[in-house]
């Protein structure tokens, strides 16, 4: 069986996580301060806080820039539900709208009619790893007088026109969750060119305290610890590499996959292929991935049912594309460890169930 996602943990990874057991400070300490100057490198040397998930990440950031009850953040609902979690958590309201068809991310069209006087933000989700639309929607944000956040926790080295995501908006988050293209675990970075913003995410993570004992406001323990930090920074070394595999295995696919719509990639975006999404558009999606499962292909489907129709949330609105491509997204194995036959496997297998049917 081809898994559908595979992390890589080998012997750097406990070699790095020995030593800081051997150093005896576990908590948030120098792996940490280094891991954050290195992630820096990636993000064009903005600032970079790391805290114990990409959900936190979100959350801290949008406490950090003032978001709260009162404020409306656009965001898609085709998203995973920490992206409109991390919104509600602060007291603000996450206003849904629908995307576009060919990269699953935010319209900017919808963006744009979804603006109220209570618009405080908006945050496009880097979905599968294909970095929003950030020419357009930071020219929307800009012409309204709007913070512009970025979900980048499917999309490390992920750009548009050479400029990385994490490097746009006021800030971004990234998430290191174990399926993520690295990990450390658990875990998650904030990027932004602000240092008030760092510093007030500096000190929400840390019980709102920046001189211990002298607690300025009320805080969370939302750091990370120096183990998952070291198994981060040997993470992200390999990125360059992994990514250019990811790539790679994604080109492949594209060239060969028939009777399925394979994801474009738009001009002057690197996509980083986080998930190789196909939409099955003359099957039904679910039994087609029965059909792939049986003959040893693992799949994905991200997500099934669309943020705002989910129980936590239950809206009803009208996002037709949105609705549409819920029912036929499929994600493929593209992890960089797949061997060349695996990839022959999977061409094989969906090349058959979709001339077949399903
Ligand atoms: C994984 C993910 C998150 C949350 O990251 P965690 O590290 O799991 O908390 C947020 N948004 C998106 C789009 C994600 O894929």
């Amino acid at each position: 069986m081809i898994p559908a996602a595979k992390p890589e943990i080998g012997h750097h990874e406990r070699k790095a996580v020995d030593r800081v057991m051997r150093s005896g400070m576990l908590a948030q300490g120098p792996e940490v301060a280094a891991f954050e100057k290195e992630f820096s490198a990636h993000v064009a040397g903005r600032e970079s806080i790391a805290l114990n998930s990409g959900t936190s990440a979100l959350h801290m950031a949008f406490l950090a820039a003032g978001i709260g009850p009162g404020d409306e953040v656009i965001v898609p609902s085709f998203s995973f539900a920490a992206t409109a979690n991390s919104v509600a958590l602060t007291g603000a309201t996450p206003v849904f709208v629908d995307i576009e068809i060919d990269h699953f991310n935010a319209d900017p069209a919808a963006i744009e009619a979804a603006i109220t006087p209570r618009t405080k933000a908006i945050m496009p989700v880097h979905l599968y790893g294909h970095p929003a639309d950030l020419r357009a929607i930071s020219a929307i944000a800009e012409k309204h007088n709007l913070l512009l956040f970025e979900d980048a926790a499917q999309a490390h080295l992920a750009s548009v026109d050479g400029v990385p995501v994490g490097a746009w908006g006021i800030a971004a988050s990234f998430s290191f969750y174990p399926t993520k293209n690295m990990t450390s675990g658990e875990g998650g970075m904030v990027t932004t060119p602000s240092a008030e913003i760092a510093r007030a995410i500096r000190v929400l993570r840390n019980q709102g305290m920046e001189r211990r004992y002298e607690n300025e406001v009320v805080g969370f323990n939302t750091r990370m610890t120096d183990i998952h930090a070291a198994i981060g920074r040997v993470q992200l070394t390999k990125l360059p590499a992994w990514t250019a595999k990811r790539q790679q295995n994604a080109a492949f696919l594209s060239e060969n996959i028939r009777g399925v719509v394979v994801p474009p990639v738009a001009e002057g975006a690197q996509h980083v292929f986080h998930q190789y999404t196909i939409r099955v558009v003359d099957h039904d999606r679910d039994a087609f991935a029965a059909e792939l499962t049986k003959r040893g292909v693992g799949s994905g489907v991200y997500y099934p049912t669309p943020i705002h129709r989910l129980p936590s949330f239950a809206q009803t609105l009208d996002l037709p594309t949105t609705e549409l491509v819920a029912t036929q997204v499929l994600s493929l194995p593209v992890y960089p460890s797949l061997t060349k036959r695996e990839l022959t496997a999977i061409v094989e297998a969906v090349n058959t169930v979709a001339k077949a049917g399903a």
